[in-house]
């Protein structure tokens, strides 16, 4: 790695984007293995508070049979993060830091490069970490999601077009045999996969429906008003069609759907909202992938309480969806999910984590309303759902 070749690089990426460099960026290159040093170090400067929230999502996919019960959440999600950055822009020290195996530059290295300058180029223009601090005020794991789709999806968007104009068709195949996640992503299971694919995937694809529509300026825009939902990257005409929110340091939106009710005796783990996306994948697991998207696509809105009752789990989580016919879909979908959860011949994507202690489920709810109550003890579901 040279400062000629990432000059000429950081060039061309800000003609792709259409955006000024206000500075030349910092840069350094460390080994494979400084990489996996500085993944593992900034792993470890998550905040007791982060580690606590992952524990107790854990403890919820556990529960519910989505990974098994021997998954270190925290060290998976380490380990595929490892094995699979090339390279990362710190947004602190804004400065690139590059993985070499000290074969040289070729192209995978140089389309790389192109997407941390991007993230490098956005930051100079739209300050990238205090957005990221504004948003995390709100404490809203779809706000946050939904943030990163659009950081991600930009700099890959900018990562494409900058490989279609600047390399030839022997570096794109290149890249092409080599493109594809780590083993240790492929192997993991699959929730997991797609909660660390989806601001890739389909960031970049709403970044392009975006563009396509608004050109670079609406990309910008979307820095100031961004979207706030998984359902908004999801679906880009849901957020090309809404209007300004409130926008990032704006007050949220009024909740269109209250909590569930605490259970009394017992202690809520966790509680926030599902949003589209956890919804598409959790329903996914137990439904055909198109019935399972089918269904979660008529979320507006939601709230859940995962609850711990001397030990036993119960989950209740409150639906608004888009129209009562949604609904129907919703209710029908959890329903038979609950079916297929709770039976001991069920097709479990995680047999290791069978219990024959099986739990169970109820789907209530009228009109565009949708109530499903998860517990792996019947006597709690009976509790609850009284
Ligand atoms: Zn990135």
């Amino acid at each position: 790695m040279t400062q000629e070749l990432i000059d000429s690089i950081a060039d061309q990426v800000a003609i792709v984007r259409g955006l000024t460099w206000r500075s030349r960026v910092g840069w350094r290159v460390v080994t494979p293995d400084e990489m996996r040093d500085l993944i593992r170090e900034q792993n470890s400067e998550l905040s007791e508070q982060e580690k606590a929230d992952l524990g107790r999502v854990a403890r919820l996919l556990k529960t519910f049979r989505l990974i098994p019960p021997e998954t270190d959440l925290e060290g998976l999600l380490g380990e595929i993060y490892q094995s699979e950055i090339v390279g990362f822009y710190d947004t602190d020290k804004q400065e690139l830091v590059l993985r070499s195996d000290g074969d040289g530059v070729g192209p995978v290295e140089k389309v790389a490069l192109a997407h941390e300058l991007a993230h490098a180029l956005v930051d100079q223009n739209f300050d990238l970490g205090e957005l990221k601090r504004k948003i995390e005020e709100f404490d809203d794991s779809e706000r946050s999601a939904a943030f990163e789709a659009l950081v991600e999806g930009d700099a890959s968007v900018v990562m494409i077009e900058w490989g279609w104009r600047y390399l030839d068709s022997n570096e794109i195949s290149e890249i092409e045999r080599e493109a594809g996640g780590g083993e240790v992503l492929d192997s993991a299971p699959r929730a997991i996969r797609r909660w660390v694919e989806f601001p890739y995937e389909y960031g970049t694809e709403f970044v392009f429906t975006l563009k396509s529509s608004q050109g670079w300026e609406g990309v910008d825009a979307a820095y100031e008003d961004p979207p706030s939902s998984t359902r908004e990257i999801l679906h880009p005409d849901k957020y090309l069609t809404r209007g300004r929110s409130a926008g990032v340091a704006g007050t949220p939106k009024a909740a269109e759907v209250e909590p569930p009710p605490r259970t009394p005796g017992c202690d809520t783990v966790l509680e926030g909202v599902a949003g589209e996306l956890d919804t598409w994948t959790i329903l996914e697991e137990f439904l055909a992938a198109s019935r399972a998207r089918e269904a979660a696509e008529g979320w507006k809105s939601d709230k859940f309480r995962f609850e711990d009752c001397g030990g036993r789990h119960v989950l209740r989580v409150d639906y608004l969806a888009e129209s009562p016919k949604e609904a129907d879909e919703l209710r029908s979908a959890w329903s038979d999910w609950i079916e297929r959860w709770s039976s001991p011949e069920g097709n479990y994507p995680h047999p290791e984590s069978f219990s024959p202690e099986l739990g169970g489920g109820r789907v209530s709810g009228t009109g565009s309303r949708v109530s499903v109550i998860l517990a792996d003890d019947l006597s709690l579901l009976e509790r609850k759902a009284a």
